[in-house]
């Protein structure tokens, strides 16, 4: 049998899935590969902050025996990776920060927990920029990671840990969090999948909160299928998150097939101004050709307020993280400076170690939007700007279906290149963050190449059009083979 099969890590979760109930191999052996390709890869990529073997293998041995009794969850004995930012019980939850260095959750989040459930196995936790604030996963008070596809360039970020391992073939799947595009840009940027979901479709319960009203949790995976998979599992109402959406979850993998024959697919005209690199667009569009043979139509939309929603993110997202972040003062939670005079000098001391430089940037900044003498001016009018932005996406949706378009304006760039131009940093999010200030969901596939770079066409839809996006996306990788692509050296 060994030798006919297809190599265990390069399945896709839906293939492996159907090898462990064929009884083909077992869950340890699937882990075991996995976990010997982490340790002999990862000093590559610095992709993780923990790998969680002995835990791992335990759960194996136990879905194994639980498939043996005809007991298998949906998920059994699929192995799944999670962002350092989703809290896992007894396990080091450091949200890439050094003011979280040492913090072990005493809970699982939500996500985790149904995952877990569902007979998912957790093999670590990935790498990411600090509290989720970055492009670049550079960020990261644990190093930066390094791109599979070019290991002096940047994997995009935050979720830069979950995609380069998706991509570098150490696991089928990861979690990320997307609060201005940090599941898609790192997708788009390593030639994975990456879905973002309506904002409340997933519990943010457990998550460190970075901006509560954009943060959304979601998947990177090699096929929108996997998305589907784990979507179906991870979505729901949760009581123990109050913006989480009473909404049916629907069977996402049984959506996959709808047909795109009626689809009117939104072609936005400001996507291709200038900013955008040509051959980044030259893939998108024909990427857009072949969803057009299916017999979509493409139509072409207004976002006016686009270039406003860079701007707007980096007065709301500030805003709130200054608040969230206030509970990292070294007496709850993580690092505690020594040697600290009174209360203030301890806050002071552990706040000013603790946090790395992209994180103080953003809380001052937030601090100052949110004062007195500036609220109207800053954080009132972002608000403002940000409804328009959502009444932008309202009409283009009332002609169209799903909006398709590049991912990111340019693919992936060397580490050190922006780290110390926060402003060209941010321009990386100027197609992703739209979604986020909406709440709506979004993906982005791969499809195609720029120099031997992955570039992504990101498809959005309105709010609860999972099915939609995911749908689309699954056909295109009928229909194109860019995602089976492997960097050479993870093959
Ligand atoms: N790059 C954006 C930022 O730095 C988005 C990050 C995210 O989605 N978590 O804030």
């Amino acid at each position: 049998m060994a030798g006919q099969q297809q190599a265990l890590h390069t399945q896709s979760l839906a293939e492996l899935a159907k090898g462990l109930s064929k009884g083909e191999f077992s869950s340890r052996e699937l882990i075991e590969t996995l976990l010997s390709r982490i340790e002999e890869h990862d000093r590559s990529l610095n992709a993780f902050i923990s790998v969680t073997a002995d835990q791992a293998l335990a759960v194996a041995d136990a879905s194994d025996k639980a498939r043996s009794k005809g007991e298998a969850g949906t998920l059994a004995g699929l192995p799944i990776v999670y962002k350092d930012i989703f809290c896992t019980k007894g396990v080091l939850t450091t949200c890439g920060s050094r003011i979280l260095e040492n913090f072990v959750s005493p809970y699982d989040a939500t996500v985790v927990e149904r995952l877990s459930s569902a007979g998912a196995v957790m093999l670590g936790k990935t790498n990411m920029d600090e509290f989720a604030m970055g492009s670049s996963s550079e960020t990261s008070y644990f190093g930066p990671v390094r791109n599979p596809w070019d290991t002096v360039r940047s994997p995009g970020g935050s979720s830069g840990g979950s995609a380069a391992a998706v991509a570098a073939r150490l696991t089928p799947a990861g979690t990320g969090t997307d609060t201005g595009g940090s599941i898609r840009q790192p997708a788009a940027l390593t030639n994975t999948v990456g879905l973002k979901p309506t904002y409340g479709r997933v519990s943010r319960y457990g998550m460190v909160a970075f901006a509560s009203s954009l943060d959304q949790a979601g998947v990177i995976t090699r096929t929108a299928e996997d998305a589907a998979m784990l979507l179906s599992v991870m979505a729901g109402f949760d009581e123990r998150d109050s913006t989480s959406v009473d909404h049916p979850v629907p069977d996402y993998v049984s959506g996959l097939t709808v047909s795109l024959k009626e689809l009117k697919i939104g072609v936005v005209r400001q996507h291709f101004d200038a900013g955008l690199n040509e051959q980044c667009a030259a893939r998108v569009k024909d990427a857009l050709n072949v969803l057009e043979q299916q017999g979509a139509s493409l139509i072409e939309v207004d976002l006016p307020n686009l270039d406003l929603s860079v701007p707007t993110y980096y007065v709301v997202a500030p805003a709130e993280c200054s608040s969230n972040l206030s509970r990292f003062d070294g007496v709850r939670f993580g690092y505690r400076a020594d040697g600290a005079k009174d209360l203030l000098d301890l806050y002071r001391r552990s706040r000013g170690d603790g946090f790395g430089a992209e994180v103080k940037r953003r809380i001052m900044t937030g601090t100052y939007v949110l004062s007195a003498g500036y609220y109207d001016a800053y954080y009132l009018k972002a608000q403002k700007v940000r409804q328009l932005i959502s009444q932008d996406f309202k009409n283009a949706f009332e002609k169209v279906d799903v909006i398709a378009g590049p991912t990111t304006p340019t693919p992936t760039f060397p580490l050190g290149e922006k780290t110390d131009d926060p402003i060209t940093m941010y321009l990386n999010d100027i197609y992703t963050i739209g979604a986020n200030l909406a709440g709506l969901p979004g993906i982005s596939v791969p499809c195609g190449f720029v120099d031997d770079l992955p570039v992504g066409l990101q498809l959005v839809g309105p709010h609860f059009a999972e099915e939609t996006i995911l749908a689309c996306a699954h056909q295109y990788q009928q229909l194109t083979d860019w995602h089976q692509r492997c960097p050479e050296a993870y093959q």
